[in-house]
């Protein structure tokens, strides 16, 4: 087993601890299911000198029921922009110094970009062990289109922000990827759905636990499902994207319209009328009479 020539030896072990060069090691844990930790991420944090994390009682149970004793450090939002250069000096000396988050993959909503940023520019080597991640994990159970999307992070609650964010979501022709808490889920429901209830939404909960739930429906079926079953547990939401071809200021029925224009052929009188009604809001019988007469 090769990473990125970092590794020197042991690393076709398994879990057994690795000699491991220089750098930051990113680790992704599991999203609920222990089962779903890799061989290789156990080595890693069991072979690293210090391991970073959010929350350090949180990660010292998970490798308290791995057997590794290895020290803990925090690392969250507050102390990363003081601590990224410090530690990225301390790789640079020789430390090997593993990230992780209190579930996923680091930096999907985590903290860890500045510290990366921080080894980057200081020319260390970053390198670490892929795994879960919630938001991908959802989207990949939606059966939403995942060539293009955007993660967008927590829905944001209130005010200018909530607007701004719905106002994107309704021009947004990709699938969208984001974090919802259980008790704002049915408001945010209700709230995509005044906007673009055309669209298909997945509810994905409690991913790889005991109550996994897949739900894709419209978003005022969510909303309507949920304000009567209200919901536990982590929750992210994909929501479709608006129709590709849509030109912004110009709805469907002038988009047939143009399309028509182009048309080969030509249209019978009664369908060129009714194209033309539907994007004017003219009559169609008064316009068939005028094309035919
Ligand atoms: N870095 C993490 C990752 O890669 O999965 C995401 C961190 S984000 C701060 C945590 C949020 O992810 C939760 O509040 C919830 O919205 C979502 N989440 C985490 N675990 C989940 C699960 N098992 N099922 C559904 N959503 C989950």
């Amino acid at each position: 087993m090769r990473v990125d020539g970092q590794i020197r030896g042991g690393g076709d072990k398994g879990s057994e601890p690795m000699e491991l060069a220089p750098g930051l090691y990113l680790v992704a844990t599991p999203i609920g299911n222990l089962g779903d930790l890799a061989p290789r991420a156990v080595a890693t944090l069991a072979g690293c000198d210090r391991i970073l994390a959010e929350d350090t009682r949180h990660t010292g149970r998970l490798l308290a029921h791995l057997g590794i004793d290895r020290p803990l450090a925090r690392l969250d939002d507050h102390t990363e922009a003081q601590a990224a250069v410090r530690l990225a000096a301390e790789i640079a000396a020789g430390g090997r110094l593993a990230l992780v988050s209190d579930a996923g993959t680091p930096l999907i909503n985590d903290p860890g970009f500045l510290l990366v940023r921080a080894c980057r520019a200081a020319g260390v080597a970053v390198c670490g062990v892929p795994g879960p991640s919630a938001p991908l994990f959802a989207l990949t159970l939606s059966g939403l289109p995942a060539d293009r999307f955007t993660f967008t992070g927590f829905v944001p609650r209130k005010g200018e922000a909530r607007r701004g964010w719905l106002d994107e979501l309704t021009r947004a022709t990709h699938t969208w990827l984001c974090l919802e808490s259980p008790h704002r889920l049915v408001a945010t429901l209700e709230a995509v759905a005044a906007v673009v209830d055309d669209r298909r939404v997945a509810v994905a909960r409690e991913l790889t636990k005991l109550h996994e739930e897949v739900r894709v429906a419209r978003a005022a079926e969510l909303a309507s499902h949920y304000r009567t079953h209200p919901p536990k547990g982590e929750i992210c939401l994909v929501i479709e994207g608006g129709d590709r071809a849509a030109v912004p200021g110009v709805d469907a029925p002038l988009l047939a319209l143009a399309r028509a224009l182009i048309a080969p052929t030509p249209l019978p009188p009664r369908a060129a009328a009714k194209l033309v009604a539907a994007a004017t809001g003219a009559a169609a019988n008064d316009l068939y009479r005028v094309l035919v007469r």
